[in-house]
């Protein structure tokens, strides 16, 4: 297929996932309509469709308002947090010391300063979940306030582009809670004490989700699995995160309709990197037990194709033959370039259980992505869809080259 045919294609499908769909979010209509895309598009070019279906979480808010000393102070339901609706005193903490030695009964505390500098990972998480988090979580949950207020301000690593970003984002946690910028919080501070008004209007919403894979066997088992997930944050179009992925996926079926090499290809649209409950990449592994020694190599897309620079291409438990093979490949490519680790990917759930994975992002993806991403910013026109057809056609030499084993 020629190179502008591709790009055109890739500017179709972007089109499609971001705006014709107008949310992907894990649970949402938009998540589903496009997992059934995703399927439909695949089988026609011939590929087998399984799914791992799983009942998750959505989550739906009209606002927030809080009230003290007569005045209006702006604030945010949580990310999939109960509603609420309280009349009671507002106590502080700074620091997790504060923390320890406050009494919440019946109170809605305001965290800020030290204690709201990192986002926390939802209390389930099972990837990464650092101790101070989850330590923070559970003397929220013995102390037991009435509804938590967070003022926070950025936490490009874990939160992305969003500006004050929720300190909590988990559908696990119990608590009722909201979250304001730090400005607001340092206006706010005064009124500890005092009584105080917080209502939030926010509904969790019972809904399902799936995965969906798409197989071309070869001979036996042994596969590569390029993975890219479908999902998106809440109020994001989600184009470079991770619209793009999928789209590469898109090109590279149709490219390889009509494969019939040794080793298997499998293209996976997985569901929930952006979700706290990471269903879709627990589901993943647990539908793969005792499959996942077959897999050869693993490649993840996620926030390819920005418009400026070209596509970081890094290794994670690769072995020589694995590396010199995609060096060599990606040599004939000048878009593709050697770039850093990462560890926040979809990959990792690969390389934690011994699966070698290759993890494609864009080469300015920490500065010319971190602001946009998780936003409603991360829109189409940040993407250069002749990036995305260049990729699938890197994708495509490597994988007609891999050897089989
Ligand atoms: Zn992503």
């Amino acid at each position: 297929m020629p190179y502008e045919n591709l790009s055109h294609k890739a500017a179709n499908y972007l089109d499609k996932l971001c705006l014709q769909i107008t949310n992907r979010r894990l649970g949402s209509l938009g998540n589903q309509q496009a997992t059934k895309l995703f399927s439909k598009l695949m089988a026609s070019f011939g590929f087998e469709i399984t799914y791992h279906e799983f009942e998750c979480q959505d989550w739906e808010a009209q606002g927030a308002l809080l009230q003290a000393g007569g005045i209006h102070f702006q604030a945010f339901p949580s990310p999939y947090s109960q509603g609420c609706s309280f009349q009671a005193p507002l106590v502080q903490a700074a620091t997790t010391q504060e923390l320890e030695a406050t009494n919440l009964t019946n109170k809605i505390v305001l965290l800020h300063g030290e204690l709201v500098k990192e986002q926390l990972m939802p209390k389930k998480f099972p990837f990464y979940n650092p101790e101070h988090h989850q330590h923070i979580l559970q003397l929220l949950e013995s102390k037991a306030p009435l509804a938590i207020i967070a003022a926070t301000d950025k936490d490009p690593a874990l939160a992305g582009g969003i500006s004050p970003f929720p300190l909590i984002e988990d559908g696990d946690f119990e608590i009722p809670s909201v979250y304001m910028t730090d400005k607001e919080g340092i206006k706010l501070l005064p009124y500890t004490g005092d009584m105080i008004k917080l209502e939030s209007r926010a509904q969790r919403i019972h809904s399902r989700g799936c995965n969906v894979i798409a197989s071309k066997w070869g001979k036996g088992e042994q596969r590569v699995v390029l993975t890219a997930h479908i999902d998106a944050k809440l109020d994001s179009p989600g184009a470079l995160d991770n619209a793009t992925g999928v789209v590469i996926l898109l090109l590279l079926a149709e490219l390889f309709q009509d494969y019939a090499g040794d080793t298997g290809i499998e293209l996976v649209a997985l569901n929930g990197e952006d979700h706290y409950s990471a269903l879709g990449e627990i589901k993943y592994l647990e539908h793969n037990q005792g499959r996942l020694e077959d897999i050869l190599l693993n490649i993840n897309l996620d926030g390819v194709g920005f418009q400026q620079g070209g596509t970081a291409y890094s290794f994670y438990e690769c072995g020589d033959e694995i590396t010199s093979l995609v060096g060599k490949t990606f040599s004939s490519h000048s878009e593709m370039l050697p770039g850093d680790i990462w560890y926040s990917g979809d990959h990792m759930i690969f390389v934690q259980n011994g699966v070698a994975a290759l993890a494609l992002t864009s080469e300015h993806g920490m500065t010319g992505l971190a602001e946009v991403s998780h936003t409603p910013r991360d829109r189409p026109e940040l993407v250069d869809p002749s990036i995305l057809a260049s990729v699938a056609l890197a994708l495509q030499d490597l994988l007609l080259n891999f050897p089989h084993r």
